[in-house]
């Protein structure tokens, strides 16, 4: 909205300028007068919009052509007054008046223009006759109003009209001559009512439009109000009224209704409602709400009622229920954005159907990706698509959750994030493309099918890690390493790919491995690609896999995408898995949700076990205090140590490699040692006794 208006009255002597401000002001017929009144602030709260009003007048006798040229330009709006009874004056509006003030100024933002008869208390006839011809050959003329300084008629109603003509300007939304809104209008009303059509039926029925209603006015419109509106409409316009709903049609014509019967203020409430600033633009403060502060080592990501949104624009588009979109009805989804926001390289980022189509998972999972990458542009599509209005939220930054400092996360060995990045690095030719390819269920022929131009550098899709589902983000990250950046080294694990029949290709990997990571704590992968093809020698001094083990690492990963159906996904969930506990280092790697691991895992990370885990651990805390005073009780404290041996002993399990044989060997054998020592111990006690 506006800071304030400034109005100006210009207009031959003696019609009646300075007299008219001072009736407004003091509510009578002032007797005598200056040439000039001097420039006074109607505030905000007394004027009819609540906007700060500067009323200027204007004397030929006290000012120069000058001055009038600069008040003129500094005008908002700008009232030619002419003296009903004098034919002069009002032969000098379009004479002189009009085109000294188009001369002052620009032509792409004209400044309102009202003309204000004055006198009209000495005529008995009106001077609209004349009047209303120049109106219709001016656009710039706003209004036209015949007024009386002397009878006080119309006075705070002129002003009124110089308000409204500054705050709801008719200009942008109305074409005088040719008798219907602007294309801009048009466009950006048709894109409030598809955001308002909740179902997508090109209706709007009386809950959506109650709904329209509540967002806009504040109000519902009682039934019979509601009937009354659709009756008109129906009287008017064939179509408009369709089902008992408005139409497009029909709500188009309402609203050109508004303006003609010169209630386009009630236009422009449902213009700024959704958004719009005075050039009918979505307003920036709307698209970029400036509420979002995303600090280093945190990432960004939509909160459960975001994606619920988007599942409703989702099934509101998927009008055959196929759960993917097809080219329409993305084409029809997008309708509401100034532009076409996903290219053919979001096909290939997300999963897709047979068709090559964006399936709803895509769908979320481009949502996610938008959102990870980019935060700013998830804030400006979702302000597209009406989030904040539909789900009745202050601004769009609320479908936002930031997420904790990883650093914190890594100390607690805990994490909420739902969303890892997993950066793919790797010679050129040596998988990666085809190993992102396969985490959106894609083999080799598959993959063949896409041209090179409509590839992505990104890919995501969810992963199950015991239980929950995480979205994993691939990033390949170009082959020419020596102009890596941050972005490029930022992840939360690292996939070093190579080329297993390829025998310069693990070199790469080695290469990059030494210069970023060897140094840092980030979880590693090698991936052994091409796996269906025959192996060689790697032409480096050690081969991959003593490679691994020399810096811990887990063994390379055989990989391969040339398969008959969809690529196994199993090394995906390991990936996610190993991002989402990147200090459980020598863990299982195995990830296959059936063996008993992954069941135990399950188990243990379960809720229940966790919460009953740190009830435990604050007992035990509080105990130890307790040990640390003298304690005459030597058989709590030895029970306890029992106790405690056995927890440990426990929790060890639980990080160990449940899978190997040789874990079991010593599970049996440490469980031997311990019944022995325990039986010892209860027997030293019983002798003390
Ligand atoms: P300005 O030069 O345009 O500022 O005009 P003034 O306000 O000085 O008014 C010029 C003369 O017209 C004064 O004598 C006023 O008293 C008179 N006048 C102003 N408004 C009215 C009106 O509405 N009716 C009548 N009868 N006289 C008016
Ligand atoms: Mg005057």
């Amino acid at each position: 909205m506006r800071k304030d208006v400034r109005i100006l009255l210009v207009g031959e002597p003696k019609v009646g300028k300075t007299s008219l401000i001072m009736s407004l002001v003091s509510e009578e017929f002032p007797q005598v007068v200056p040439y000039r009144a001097e420039e006074i602030t109607i505030p905000a709260d007394v004027t009819p919009e609540r906007v700060p009003t500067h009323i200027v007048d204007y004397s030929e006798a006290e000012q120069t052509d000058e001055q009038l040229s600069s008040e003129i330009s500094k005008a908002n709006v700008i009232c030619i007054v002419y003296a009903v009874n004098n034919k002069k004056s009002i032969e000098k509006v379009t004479s002189h008046w009009i085109p000294l003030i188009n001369d002052n100024t620009d032509k792409d933002s004209r400044v309102p223009v009202i003309l204000v008869g004055n006198k009209s208390d000495l005529v008995e006839h009106s001077s609209m006759e004349t009047i209303l011809p120049v109106m219709n050959q001016y656009t710039e003329i706003e209004t036209c109003v015949e007024c009386s300084a002397k009878n006080l008629k119309n006075i705070s109603e002129l002003f009124y009209y110089a308000q409204k003509a500054v705050l709801h300007p008719t200009g942008p939304l109305y074409c005088p001559e040719e008798k219907q809104m602007k294309p801009a209008c048009i466009k950006a009303l048709t894109r409030i009512f598809k955001v308002s059509d909740l179902d997508n039926d090109g209706i709007l029925n009386d809950n959506e439009l109650n709904f329209f209603q509540r967002t806009c006015f504040n109000a519902p419109l009682v039934s019979q109000a509601l009937e009354d509106v659709k009756n008109v409409v129906r009287k008017n316009v064939i179509d408009g009224v369709c089902d008992n709903g408005l139409t497009l049609k029909g709500f188009l014509f309402l609203h050109t209704l508004f303006i003609q019967r010169g209630r386009h203020e009630t236009t422009w409430t449902v213009l700024r409602r959704f958004g719009y600033d005075d050039d009918l633009e979505l307003h920036q403060d709307y698209l970029f709400p400036l509420t979002l502060k995303v600090p280093p080592d945190c990432t960004t990501e939509l909160n459960h009622n975001a994606y619920l949104f988007l599942q409703s624009v989702f099934d509101k588009h998927d009008k055959d229920r196929d759960c993917a979109l097809s080219p329409e009805e993305l084409k029809d989804l997008f309708d509401v954005f100034p532009y076409m926001p996903w290219g053919p390289d979001v096909n290939n980022t997300v999963c897709t159907n047979d068709e090559g189509w964006i399936t709803y998972q895509g769908y979320l999972s481009q949502w996610t990706l938008t959102t990870y990458l980019d935060v700013q542009r998830c804030l400006e599509y979702l302000g597209y698509l009406g989030y904040s209005i539909i789900s009745e939220q202050e601004s769009q930054a609320v479908a936002i959750t930031v997420t904790r400092d990883k650093k914190i996360d890594l100390q607690k060995k805990q994490t909420q994030r739902s969303v890892f990045r997993c950066n793919v690095f790797g010679d050129s030719g040596s998988g990666k493309s085809g190993f992102l390819q396969a985490f959106l269920g894609r083999n080799l022929t598959r993959q063949n099918t896409v041209s090179e131009e409509h590839m992505s550098y990104y890919a995501i899709s969810t992963a199950y890690v015991y239980g929950q589902e995480k979205y994993l983000l691939l990033h390949e990250v170009f082959p020419d390493f020596d102009v890596l950046s941050d972005t490029d080294l930022a992840c939360d694990i690292v996939c070093l790919v190579y080329d297993a029949s390829n025998p310069h290709s693990f070199e790469y990997c080695a290469r990059v491995f030494k210069q970023y990571f060897m140094d840092t704590k980030m979880p590693c992968m090698m991936i052994a690609a091409k796996s269906d093809l025959q192996e060689t020698k790697q032409l480096y001094a050690l081969t991959p896999l003593e490679f691994c083990r020399k810096h811990k690492m887990p063994p390379p990963q055989a990989f391969t995408c040339n398969t008959a159906d969809a690529p196994c996904k199993d090394i995906y969930t390991k990936l996610t898995t190993m991002a989402m506990h990147p200090h459980a280092r020598l863990r299982c790697m195995c990830t296959c949700n059936r063996c008993t691991f992954c069941h135990l895992q399950n188990f243990i990370n379960s809720e229940l076990v966790q919460t009953v885990k740190a009830k435990l651990y604050t007992a035990i805390l509080s105990r130890s205090l307790l040990f640390q005073r003298p304690s005459n009780s030597s058989v709590s404290q030895s029970s306890f140590t029992l106790f405690l041996l056995f927890f440990f002993a426990f929790t060890h399990v639980t990080q160990a490699d449940l899978k190997s044989s040789t874990f079991w060997l010593r599970v049996s054998a440490g469980a031997t040692v311990f019944a022995v020592l325990g039986f010892a111990m209860y027997r030293v006690l019983l002798k003390q006794r």
